[in-house]
């Protein structure tokens, strides 16, 4: 039998004839954290291959084109925090931030389920912000990562609307709303999630503007990271196994990739996937590992771009109403309809706790635009990201989950970054990843 044939008999069986390939360091899901450390990875002479299931990093950072016009419209993540990691890497890609003024431009509150107009949020926002800063100034190990002392305090596992209620900070819960959108019932969520997310960093940002990719292109970090990464990254690929225990020396892992299968040599994991028991189909879990990653919930956040005819160029549809705690939408729902900077171009984003399909989720979005002016959105683009927000139980939080999790860094030569083991933030994941490669490097 021909070399050929062998070849082709070979991937016709999921197999293939490929050497196994040996890496430092093998990157497990190439979204924010994942691809942040991969670069940052190479930036320290170390070899990378990253194992990514779509067919681009990025992960949640979507951006359109759009052809008539020219122009790059973000659709996913939007904005980062003044942070130096933040600046120190956009500045590897030679990609120029500017800060957006804060304020914003003009919104109307509308129920989106009548089309009717809701009240402004009421009590003083400012006084109550302040009294929020002060509540996270408790907590200085929130900062990076789920640092929780044992035993945690009671506050942070309380569901979010009693924390509210017990410190007086309603007036500040349609802010926090606004800026902690995909998290489902912002009520029912235990605090801590909510101080993770809404954190220092973003009040600053809230109050001295946020940054942005000047082209509103976000997506020119992921389009660099892969000309620099290149041939170490296996773009629609899975894990399909993984040994980290039989050789002292090397982690073992086998992924599926578009042109067969492919082994891999490392000498460390980072896994940068939602760490979710589906998601980690392919890993050798032990028990401790499936005992915690299975405790994970999560919501959903769906985001699109739709061409709208005759709606305001300026003005943001902030979904609210009338008849509930706060004036917060009922979820499933949309959350806003935003202009951008195509004229007719709008981004709507909608959020739900349990996942739904792509077409039930556009047919509730074009509902909503229809009760704004009638009018029915064509779809350009959709993404739906989930899970998105894993939470653990505040009984599960309170017995120690976190100090647990945190224990998993370095076990069994694997490190795990990404929004679940910070916060829904590419700011402080890269942040976060950071501290982790410093940590890796010490441990080589
Ligand atoms: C609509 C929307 C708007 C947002 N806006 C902002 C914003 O303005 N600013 C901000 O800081 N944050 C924003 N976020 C939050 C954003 O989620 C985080 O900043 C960040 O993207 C999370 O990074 P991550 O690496 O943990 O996950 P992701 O970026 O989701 O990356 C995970 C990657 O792993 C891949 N993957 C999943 N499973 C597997 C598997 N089994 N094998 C291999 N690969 C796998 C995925 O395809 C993905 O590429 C927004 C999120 C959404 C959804």
């Amino acid at each position: 039998m021909r070399v050929g044939t062998v070849v082709s008999l070979l991937a016709c069986l999921g197999l293939s004839s490929a050497q196994v390939i040996t890496r430092d360091v093998t990157v497990i899901g190439g979204g924010s954290a994942g691809t942040y450390a991969a670069v940052n990875l190479r930036e320290r002479n170390r070899t990378v291959a990253v194992i990514e299931k779509s067919g681009r990093l990025g992960g949640h950072t979507d951006t359109y084109f759009d052809a008539a016009t020219g122009t790059h419209v973000d659709f996913g993540v939007l904005f980062y925090e003044n942070l130096t990691v933040v600046h120190d890497y956009f500045d590897h890609f030679g990609i120029p931030l500017t800060t957006v003024p804060p304020g914003g431009g003009e919104a109307q509150r509308i129920d989106l389920r009548y089309g009717t107009p809701v009240d402004a949020s009421q009590g003083n926002v400012t006084d109550a912000l302040s009294r929020y800063a002060a509540q996270l100034l408790q907590y200085p190990y929130l900062a990076v990562g789920f640092d929780l002392p044992d035993p945690v305090p009671e506050d942070l596992t309380l569901p979010f609307g009693e924390f509210v209620q017990k410190h007086d900070l309603g007036a500040v819960v349609d802010v926090i709303f606004s800026y902690g959108q995909g998290v489902g019932d912002l009520l029912q969520l235990p605090t801590i999630y909510v101080m993770k997310y809404i954190s220092l960093e973003v009040l600053d940002a809230i109050q001295n503007g946020f940054l942005q990719t000047t082209n509103h292109n976000n997506g020119a970090l992921y389009v660099g990271a892969t000309e620099q990464l290149a041939a170490d990254i296996f773009f629609n690929s899975t894990v399909v196994s993984m040994d980290r225990d039989s050789d002292p020396e090397w982690v073992h892992i086998e992924i599926t990739t578009p042109d067969g299968r492919q082994k891999i040599r490392t000498k460390q994991v980072i896994s940068a996937i939602p760490p979710t028991l589906d998601n980690l189909d392919g890993y050798d879990l032990d028990e401790v590992e499936q005992g915690l990653f299975g405790l994970f919930s999560s919501s959903s956040y769906y985001t699109a771009l739709a061409r709208v005819d005759g709606l305001p160029a300026e003005v943001t549809a902030i979904n609210r109403a009338n008849d509930t705690e706060y004036n917060l939408p009922p979820l499933p729902g949309v959350y806003v309809v935003t202009p951008t900077a195509v004229p007719g171009l709008y981004g709507i984003l909608y959020g739900s706790e349990d996942f739904i399909s792509e077409h039930n989720v556009k047919d509730a979005m074009s509902q909503a635009v229809q009760h704004l002016n009638g009018s029915n959105p064509e779809y350009m683009a959709y993404e739906a990201h989930a899970p998105f927000e894993l939470r653990v139980s505040p009984d599960d939080i309170a017995n120690g989950f976190y100090q647990e999790l945190n224990a998993l860094q370095g076990r069994r030569r694997t490190y795990y970054t990404g929004a679940a083991f910070d916060a829904h933030d590419s700011s402080r994941i890269w942040r976060f990843t950071e501290t982790l490669l410093q940590r890796m490097q010490g441990k080589q």
